[in-house]
């Protein structure tokens, strides 16, 4: 007999996420099956707690965009599983969450992981929110929000960079309990905008040294990372998240890497997934 080829798409949302286009989960379920996929997980955002929206610095517009639909997290739980069942025999579903580590909500993560935790057959971890100009503020919301939000608040790219990951070691580290999510979502966000700010390939030192070092904290603690391919189509961006030099680095390092096309509409499910295996089979001088 044959043996069936894995071909996985590991980071996607749903018509729960109020910033993706509404289509169904569904649809995007078929597409996948169209496009060969074999498995796939779902992996919506977690809303962020009340408390902490409330002194968001952010219109009532975008901070519903950064929440779940109707906050009905118990039924996204049953209508992906409901879809897990209905396509079983065409693609293996599995039900996550992206998480996303905020600092001062760990308490609420906690609570929410080991509320929904036995729930969970995937999971990523992510940082997409940092401590900025008058508060906690976006990394990937737009260019000015950006510029004025982080880079004004640490003084360069380069500073904002390494405040980022400072953030995601300290997610790394921190204690989420159980049913935290081992995988790396876009490691490289602050990537997003390097273009307009001419730094594309300009990887200082410390830079460079605070990447290893997530590198090798991540292979010694068990976690693997997300290659995530819509980096590849921001305008300001144009490599997937990690950059490429860092896929190689964990591919050395033999850090499990796992394609997502972070789909948030259903034509974007599976995207640039040719690109994504030549780029590791680029990095691969060494397995
Ligand atoms: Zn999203
Ligand atoms: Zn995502």
């Amino acid at each position: 007999m044959q043996e069936v080829k894995l071909k996985r798409d590991g980071h996607t949302h749903t018509h729960y996420c109020l910033h993706a286009s509404g289509e169904l989960a569904e649809e995007y379920v078929r597409k996948a099956i169209e496009k060969g996929f074999t498995m796939y997980s779902f992996t919506e955002h977690l809303p962020l707690p009340e408390s902490f929206l409330a002194s968001f610095p952010y219109t009532e517009e975008t901070k519903n965009e950064l929440a779940l639909l109707d906050d009905d997290l118990d039924g996204y739980f049953r209508e992906m599983l409901a879809l897990k069942k209905k396509y079983k025999d065409r693609i293996q579903l599995l039900i996550g969450l992206e998480i996303d580590y905020l600092p001062t909500e760990t308490a609420y993560l906690r609570m929410m992981l080991k509320e929904y935790g036995s729930f969970l057959e995937d999971g990523l971890l992510s940082v997409h929110i940092l401590e900025g100009t008058a508060g906690f503020r976006c990394v990937d919301l737009d260019l000015a929000d950006f510029e004025e939000g982080l880079i004004g608040y640490y003084g360069s790219y380069e500073k904002t960079q390494l405040a980022y990951y400072r953030a995601v070691k300290e997610a790394l580290m921190a204690d989420l309990g159980l049913y935290k999510p081992k995988r790396i979502s876009h490691l490289t966000l602050c990537h997003k905008f390097q273009h307009y700010f001419h730094q594309a390939g300009k990887t200082g030192e410390k830079v460079q040294a605070a990447v290893m070092d997530l590198l090798l904290y991540m292979k010694e603690h068990g976690y693997s990372l997300d290659v995530n391919m819509a980096g590849l189509f921001k305008e300001y961006c144009r490599e997937p998240y990690p950059a490429p030099w860092i896929l190689q680095a964990a591919k050395q390092l033999k850090i499990p890497l796992v394609y997502g096309s972070d789909a948030h509409a259903v034509e974007q499910v599976g995207r640039a997934y040719d690109d994504y295996l030549r780029l590791i089979r680029e990095s691969g001088n060494c397995s």
